[in-house]
């Protein structure tokens, strides 16, 4: 079936460079992860094409700087009401080409949107300050002034969220963008610029270059003095390959890389609770999320009842395409995802972990996996190293909290870890002590647009959301002055 069949409307699949869409000398094909067949052909943007693209964004940065910020707020308000208006169509859409089922897809829709309306109300709170000198000679000035033209670069896990995220506080700060979203999920992306052409946005503001070739595109964009500002949200291997390439032209940088989040159940956790925030923290967008529970340690004095109880509700999942309006559990994105998930299940068997429910491919057409659990998984398998990024949740139990906690720290990640407790004074001792960005605790999802969402360690730079996130498009000016 044709995209405009399954979503219900007619998504632009070319390049938006200066407000103006170009067909691309090439095109490449999106697949339907559930069907394995061709849902439309996308324009295959060249380095020329990206490098058009940064001469728009350079040519509208004046313009966008200067305009007022309630201008820009009302723009970005806009673009809020229009998207909850079509949240269905996004959600259809975005099942359609990621595989997520409808109601993983509404709920990203619905969050999606909120970046709109919090950048919105944020473009107008962009604060200096003021102070005197400790010596008394002068005064101190600061201002927060747009940093410049910012290359946006999007993964396929959550299509709408990662550019809502990124667009919002680049357009609130005042930056024109440069958007490049993931090759398995282009179209989302081009959907949102359109609709925030409608909404307002001038011509050069928001440009969209898709590519079947990231890497010499996003190098040449990389080696342009123009570009001022890059964010990255995708996996830890190009993070730091392009870390290095925004190097040469020391580019402010902003990365939202993988995790190997910990989710720890103590003996006096409420243990229902816990089994319900472990099937969010764990299933919700079938495990492709870099804030996906990876590793479950669990006291041994609760672990029976919660594997017990953790396994059923798997169990209980329906798997089917993401839009059958009753589907749990889409498939996953590609092929190449779906062997690294099976891989990773092999090699924790292998190794003696006990296999709960789950692991297999079903006998369908598709890109599925089983929800899966495993229990008594050894230290050495490769999956409590890995981001899984699939429906896999593996258990390991444990007795002392000193053990979990140094467990849980013993990675190069540190993007998110939940924590479930009834002793708050124990639960905020362990969120101090883990060496991490964020914490839910006794919650299974984090993510808010007015909470600043980051990583530690190799799991990222720099915060999206909330004030922070705004500030990360912004360079601080100092002015001394005297009067
Ligand atoms: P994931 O593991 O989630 O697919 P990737 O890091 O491969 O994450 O992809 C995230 C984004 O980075 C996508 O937009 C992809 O096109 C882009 N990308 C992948 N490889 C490169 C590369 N070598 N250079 C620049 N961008 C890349």
């Amino acid at each position: 079936m044709s995209i405009s069949e399954l979503t219900g409307f007619d998504v632009p699949t070319g390049l938006l460079i200066g407000g103006e869409w170009a067909k691309g000398a090439a095109t490449f094909p999106v697949l339907d992860p559930a069907t394995e067949e061709p849902l439309a052909e996308v324009a295959d943007g060249t380095v020329a094409d990206a490098l058009d693209a940064v001469g728009a964004a350079q040519l509208a940065l004046p313009g966008w700087a200067a305009t007022p910020p309630r201008q820009r707020a009302e723009v970005l308000r806009k673009a809020f009401e229009l998207m909850t208006a079509r949240s269905e169509q996004f959600a259809r859409l975005m099942s359609a080409e990621n595989g997520k089922s409808l109601r993983d897809a509404r709920g990203e829709a619905a969050y999606a949107a909120e970046f709109f309306r919090w950048y919105a109300e944020e473009a107008v709170r962009v604060e200096g300050t003021l102070l005197r000198a400790p010596s008394g000679a002068n005064r101190i000035i600061t201002l927060h002034q747009p940093i410049g033209v910012a290359l946006l670069i999007t993964p396929w896990n959550f299509p709408a969220a990662m550019a809502t995220r990124k667009i919002g506080p680049a357009l609130a700060a005042g930056c024109p963008v440069v958007l490049k979203p993931a090759e398995d999920t282009p179209l989302t992306a081009l959907a949102l610029a359109e609709l925030l052409g409608q909404a307002g946005v001038p011509d050069g503001v928001v440009n969209v270059v898709t590519t079947a070739s990231p890497a010499p595109v996003v190098s040449a964009m990389l080696a342009d003095p123009r570009v001022r500002k890059l964010s990255f949200t995708g996996s830890t291997e190009v993070g730091k390959i392009l870390l290095g390439q925004a190097a040469q032209q020391v580019i402010s940088s902003s990365m939202e890389l993988g995790g190997n989040a910990p989710f720890i159940v103590f003996e006096d956790a409420d243990i229902p609770a816990a089994v319900e925030g472990a099937l969010i923290a764990k299933m919700r967008n079938g495990g492709e999320a870099c804030t996906a529970a990876n590793r479950f340690y669990v006291h041994e004095a609760v672990a029976d009842e919660f594997v017990a109880a953790f396994a059923g509700r798997m169990k209980s999942l329906v798997v089917g395409p993401g839009l059958d309006e009753a589907t749990e559990l889409g498939p996953l994105v590609n092929e190449e995802t779906r062997s690294k998930v099976a891989g990773l299940v092999e090699d924790a068997t292998g190794l003696g972990a006990a296999l709960v429910t789950g692991g297999r491919r079903p006998r369908r057409r598709g890109y599925f996996y089983e929800p899966t659990l495993l229990d008594a998984v050894p230290a050495d398998a490769r999956l409590l190293g890995t981001e899984i990024f699939g429906p896999v949740a593996p258990v390991v139990r444990f007795t002392d909290e000193a053990d979990a906690v140094r467990w849980a720290n013993a990675t190069e990640f540190g993007l998110v870890c939940y924590v479930y407790t009834q002793d708050l004074r124990r639960g905020l001792r362990v969120a101090e002590a883990l060496e991490t960005g964020m914490v839910g605790l006794n919650r299974g999802l984090v993510s808010d647009p007015a909470a600043p969402f980051g990583g530690v360690k190799q799991s990222g730079l720099g915060r999206e959301g909330a004030h922070e996130g705004l500030l990360e498009y912004t360079e601080t000016k100092y002015i001394a002055t005297d009067w």
